[in-house]
C-alpha cells in the first residue's frame, strides 16, 4: 500500500473541507505533533484541529479519497507509540473538543466530548457527589478519547475495573467515514454485537471517537490506606489473598520491589525500613463508619503473613504521606538514566512473584541494564522499567531484554500489555500472545471498519505481508 503526500492541491482541498483555520502546516506546529510519550518522532504533513463530529467525518472522507494516513491524538501521553504519526500524513487533534455535555445524577451517566481531560471530568462529577472511577496516573493531562482508545487502566482497577467498564455508548466516525452511534446510555444493553467494546482499546485504528456516554457511580464517603513492609515479594503477594479471604475489596493494591525502593531513597527521604525487600500499599474506600475497622483487618492480614512496620492512615494528609514513595518513583527513575523503556505486562495475580523472579533471571543476562519493577499487584500488572542512556546501543539492549521476557509472560498466562496498548512498540510481541487465527480475525475486523487502512497505520496489528510505503518515501513492514 502506498500513501500519498499532501501536495498543494490536496492541502487546499483539505482547508476547504475542514475549515482553513483548523489546518496547521507550519514547521513549529508540526513539530509539536511529531512525538508522543515514547519520544519517537515523525513529522506529520498537516495537523487538523477537530471541532465537531461532522468535520471529523469530512476529514476521514478526505483521507480516504486522497489515501492519506490519519492519526487521532488526545494529549499524546500514550506509552506505546499510539499517536505519533509514524507514516506522516495528518494528525487529528481532539484536544479542543473538550466539553462536558451533561451529567445526570439520576441516570449516573456523563456525556462528554473526547478531548475532555479525565481529571477535569473526575472533579466535575465529584461536585455532584459522583465518581468516574477509571484513574490512570496520567488523569491530570490525558483525555477521555485517548483513555477510551487505549482502554486505560490505573490504580483502582482491582475494585473498579478499567475504562472499558465505564463506556456505555460512543459516537464514532469509522475509518470508512460512517458517523454512527454505538451502544445505549443504559446499564443493560444486549442488542446486537457489542461494537462499543470493540472500539474501546482499538487505539484509533478502527474509528475516531467523537462523543462518549460514560457510567458514573456514587462517590464513596471515605478512604483509608495501609502500608506494609515485607522481606520477600512472595509474602507480599500472598497478602492479597489473605485480604480477599477476609472479604475486603480494596480499590488499590500496589507493590514496589527493592530496586524501586532504593531508587526512591536516592531521590528523596523516606521512612521505609532499610530491610524492606517489597512494599505493599492497600487503599480502601466505603462508608466512614467501616473504614477504621477495614483498615485494621487489612493490617491484621498483613501482619499474619509476615509483614513488619505496618501503618494505617485515614486522614488525607496521612494517606498522602504513606503514598509518598510510590508517587515519587516515576521522577526518581530519571535520576538513574535519561531514557526509560516501560512495559506494562500483566499476569494472573498468583503468578506475579514467579514473573518477577523470571524478570530478575533475564536481567542477569544484561548486567549493564537497570531493571526496576513496581505496579498494580492487585491486577497482576507489573510496570517493568529499564532505565538506559540515550544511545542506540542502550536502546537496542533494553529492547532485547524486554523481548526476552515476553515469552515468559505468555507462558504464565499473561498479556504483553495490561493497559498501555500495543501501538508500534509492542506490535512484534502480539503474534506470540494471540496466534495467527486470532490475528487474522482482527485484520478482517480492521478491514470492515477501515477498508483503505488510513487510520493509525503501523499500529496495533502486524501488517503481515502488506508493505506500507510512507507518505515521505520510505517503506516498512509494520
Ligand atoms: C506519567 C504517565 C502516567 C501514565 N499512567 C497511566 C496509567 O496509570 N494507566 C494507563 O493505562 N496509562 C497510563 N499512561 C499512558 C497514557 O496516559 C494513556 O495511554 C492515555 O489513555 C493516553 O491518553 P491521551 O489523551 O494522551 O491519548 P494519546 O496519547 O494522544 O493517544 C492514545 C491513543 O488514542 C488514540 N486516540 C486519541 N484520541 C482519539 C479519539 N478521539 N478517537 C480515536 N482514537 C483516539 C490515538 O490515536 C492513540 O492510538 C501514563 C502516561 C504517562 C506519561
Amino acid at each position: 500500500m502506498r500513501f500519498n503526500r499532501l501536495d498543494n492541491a490536496a492541502l487546499s482541498e483539505l482547508r476547504s473541507v475542514v475549515g482553513e483555520r483548523n489546518v496547521l502546516t507550519g514547521r513549529a506546529d508540526l513539530l509539536c505533533y511529531s512525538y508522543d510519550a515514547t519520544k519517537q518522532e515523525s513529522l506529520p504533513e498537516a495537523v487538523v484541529i477537530i471541532t465537531d463530529s461532522r468535520q471529523a467525518r469530512e476529514l476521514v472522507l478526505f483521507c480516504n479519497r486522497r489515501l492519506v494516513p490519519l492519526y487521532a491524538r488526545g494529549a499524546g501521553s500514550n506509552l506505546s507509540g499510539g499517536s505519533f504519526p509514524s507514516f506522516g500524513g495528518i494528525v487529528a487533534d481532539f484536544s479542543k473538543m473538550n466539553r462536558i455535555l451533561s451529567i445526570s445524577p439520576d441516570d449516573l451517566v456523563a456525556v462528554v466530548e473526547p478531548g475532555v481531560i479525565t481529571g477535569d471530568l473526575q472533579r466535575k462529577v465529584a461536585e455532584f457527589g459522583l465518581k468516574y472511577p477509571p484513574d490512570p496516573a496520567s488523569a491530570d493531562f490525558s483525555t477521555i478519547g485517548g483513555n477510551i482508545a487505549e482502554c486505560a487502566g490505573g490504580l483502582t482497577g482491582v475494585k473498579y475495573g478499567v475504562t472499558r467498564d465505564y463506556v456505555l455508548s460512543l459516537e464514532v466516525v469509522t475509518g470508512s467515514g460512517e458517523l454512527v452511534r454505538l451502544g445505549r446510555p443504559t446499564l443493560k444493553d444486549v442488542a446486537g454485537l457489542d461494537l462499543t467494546r470493540l472500539v474501546v482499546g482499538s487505539e484509533g485504528t478502527l474509528a475516531l471517537v467523537t462523543q462518549a456516554t460514560l457510567k458514573l457511580i456514587p462517590m464513596p464517603e471515605s478512604e483509608a490506606v495501609v502500608r506494609a513492609c515485607y522481606d520477600s515479594l512472595e509474602k507480599l503477594a500472598a497478602a492479597c489473598g489473605r485480604i480477599f479471604a477476609r472479604r475486603i475489596f480494596p480499590t488499590t493494591m500496589e507493590f514496589m520491589d527493592r530496586p524501586s525502593l532504593d531508587c526512591v531513597r536516592d531521590y528523596r527521604k523516606t521512612d521505609i525500613p532499610l530491610e524492606t525487600d517489597a512494599l505493599l500499599l492497600v487503599a480502601l474506600d466505603g462508608s466512614a463508619a467501616e473504614m477504621q475497622s477495614q483498615a485494621e483487618r487489612v493490617k491484621e492480614a498483613c501482619l499474619e503473613g509476615g509483614a513488619f512496620d505496618v501503618r494505617t492512615a485515614l486522614l488525607p494528609e496521612d494517606r498522602e504521606r504513606l503514598w509518598g514513595a510510590r508517587k515519587a518513583i516515576s521522577p526518581a527513575l530519571y535520576r538513574i538514566a535519561p531514557r526509560k523503556l516501560n512495559e506494562d505486562i500483566c499476569v494472573p495475580r498468583s503468578k506475579l512473584p514467579e514473573m518477577v523472579r523470571r524478570i530478575a533471571a533475564r536481567a542477569g543476562q544484561f548486567p549493564t541494564l537497570k531493571v526496576i519493577n513496581f505496579g498494580h499487584i492487585g491486577d497482576g500488572n507489573i510496570h517493568m522499567n529499564v532505565q538506559h542512556e540515550d544511545t542506540e546501543e542502550d536502546y537496542r539492549l533494553s529492547h532485547q531484554f524486554m523481548a526476552s521476557v515476553m515469552p515468559d509472560v505468555v507462558e504464565l498466562g499473561g498479556t504483553v500489555s495490561g493497559e498501555h496498548g500495543i501501538g508500534n512498540r509492542k506490535v512484534e510481541f502480539l503474534p506470540m500472545e494471540l496466534g495467527p487465527q486470532v490475528l487474522e480475525l482482527m485484520r478482517k475486523v480492521k478491514k470492515v471498519f477501515d477498508p483503505r487502512g488510513i487510520l493509525n497505520p503501523g499500529k496495533l496489528l502486524p501488517a503481515g505481508d502488506t508493505e506500507i510505503e510512507t507518505a515521505n518515501g520510505g517503506a516498512t513492514r509494520a
